[in-house]
């Protein structure tokens, strides 16, 4: 998989505000937040998008998500907050490493755009 901006937060070559970190997965704020809290939560390992996704893919999946609610929690959005995946151009994907958008800090909108 080419090189992205995640890939180069992950190595440490661009700078992000990193809010958590484990063998598997990275979260960092998003450069652009789009509310009060908006965090992304991606592998270490570089899969490109949903699209990617295997079977023994799965464990990583569900890490994700359970690191996504522990952060939630510890920011305090006992009021709810959403997780997202854009996958691919029609679902909004921009950067090509997947990574779930954890927003929070007000009431989101339904549907989405
Ligand atoms: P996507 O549109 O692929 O679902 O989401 C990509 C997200 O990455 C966007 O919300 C965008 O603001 C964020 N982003 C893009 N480049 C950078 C960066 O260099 N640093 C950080 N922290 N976020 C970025």
């Amino acid at each position: 998989m080419a090189a992205t901006v995640f890939s180069k937060i992950i190595a440490r070559e661009i700078p992000a505000r990193i809010e958590y970190e484990d063998n598997l997965c990275l979260v960092f704020h998003d450069a652009n937040p789009q509310a009060p809290f908006h965090l992304l939560i991606i592998p270490k390992e570089p899969i490109a998008s949903l699209f990617d996704v295997e079977e023994k893919t799965a464990s990583l999946l569900g890490h994700l998500v359970v690191v996504a609610t522990r952060i939630a929690a510890q920011l305090g959005l006992s009021s709810g907050y959403r997780l997202v995946v854009n996958c691919g151009p029609d679902g909004g994907q921009s950067v090509d490493h997947l990574h779930l958008h954890l927003l929070g800090g007000r009431a989101l909108h339904w549907p989405p755009g």
